[in-house]
């Protein structure tokens, strides 16, 4: 039987997981059988035990599960601890789970491999303070910004993410309101909330950008995201949006799976052509 592995989330339709998976397989040359598991929203433990019991490999976990998804693993990788999420479960020899977060490496190495750009001494401001952003604060840090000021609209749960990294890291994240933001040019604008999902405009200035701006949403899709339009409107050149880090983060995951490194440029390349 082919190794079994898949996505848990829910609700789970539109996920490119399987399409970027059988990619990475097949530059394997390996056969793997990857699919989608739409978990209740209070069955997640029943699902998972389930398809760990029948043989399962490996699964990735999306929202909203990955809070779960940490404490249901039995050990966690350092990055998983520093984090708080996990989004890659691994069957190991012994049998126990292993958690582990790889949006983190997915995202800093699509910026900084896929979109050629660097974090090192950058005034870095961040929108949003829930699990995408809990995971990619750490590799941010560790890269040595200037600064980084985190905006939530729920201020306390910014206050809380800081005050953890603050004391991890001992790194000084300022927090701000979306109306406190300060009125003056960003090197690197991230957006890590769920707003372009829901096509909303965030209430942000227009003079957080200018012509060396790197705009990033997390969120991808066919078009160009509200965030991402008004940063070009705004005078931003340099924009991405999030399927470089959904293709490297899966990555990221194969190699903890099955320890081969897949290449990620052509598949991105194909899922985006897929998504038009
Ligand atoms: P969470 O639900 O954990 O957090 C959502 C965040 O968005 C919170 O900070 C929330 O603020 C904020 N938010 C939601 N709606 C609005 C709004 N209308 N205006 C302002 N803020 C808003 O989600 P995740 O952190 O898991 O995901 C965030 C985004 O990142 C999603 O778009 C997701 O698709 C993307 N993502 C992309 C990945 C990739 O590989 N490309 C991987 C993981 C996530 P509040 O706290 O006030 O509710």
């Amino acid at each position: 039987m082919n190794a079994q592995y898949a996505v848990v989330g829910n609700p789970i339709a539109h996920s490119r997981s399987p399409d970027i998976h059988s990619m990475f397989a097949q530059q394997e040359k390996s056969n793997i059988h990857y699919t989608k598991l739409c978990a209740p929203l209070d069955g997640f433990q029943q699902t998972v035990s389930q398809f760990f019991a029948q043989g399962g490999m490996g699964l990735n976990i999306t929202v909203p599960f990955k809070q779960e998804a940490y404490l249901f693993a039995d050990s966690l990788t350092e990055r998983a601890k520093e984090s708080g999420a996990v989004n890659t479960l691994k069957k190991q020899h012994d049998g126990t789970i292993l958690g582990d977060t790889t949006d983190g490496e997915g995202f800093i190495k699509d910026l900084i491999i896929n979109q050629n750009t660097t974090i090192n001494q950058k005034t870095i401001l961040i929108l949003g303070a829930g699990g995408a952003v809990a995971s990619i604060l750490a590799p941010i840090i560790a890269h040595n910004p200037k600064s980084i000021t985190l905006v939530n609209r729920t201020i306390n749960r910014a206050q809380k993410l800081a005050e953890r990294f603050n004391t991890i890291n001992k790194k000084h994240i300022e927090i701000s309101s979306y109306e406190e933001i300060k009125q003056h040019p960003y090197d690197l604008i991230i957006n890590g909330t769920s707003s372009s999902l829901q096509e909303n405009y965030l209430p942000i200035p227009n003079t957080i950008f200018n012509t060396n701006t790197f705009a990033y949403d997390l969120f991808y899709s066919a078009k160009m995201t509200p965030f991402l339009e008004f940063a070009q409107k705004n005078g931003a050149i340099h924009t991405a949006d999030g399927l470089g880090m959904l293709v490297e983060q899966a990555a990221e995951s194969y190699f903890l799976w099955r320890n081969f490194q897949p290449q990620t440029r052509i598949v991105i390349d194909t899922i985006r052509q897929q998504l038009q």
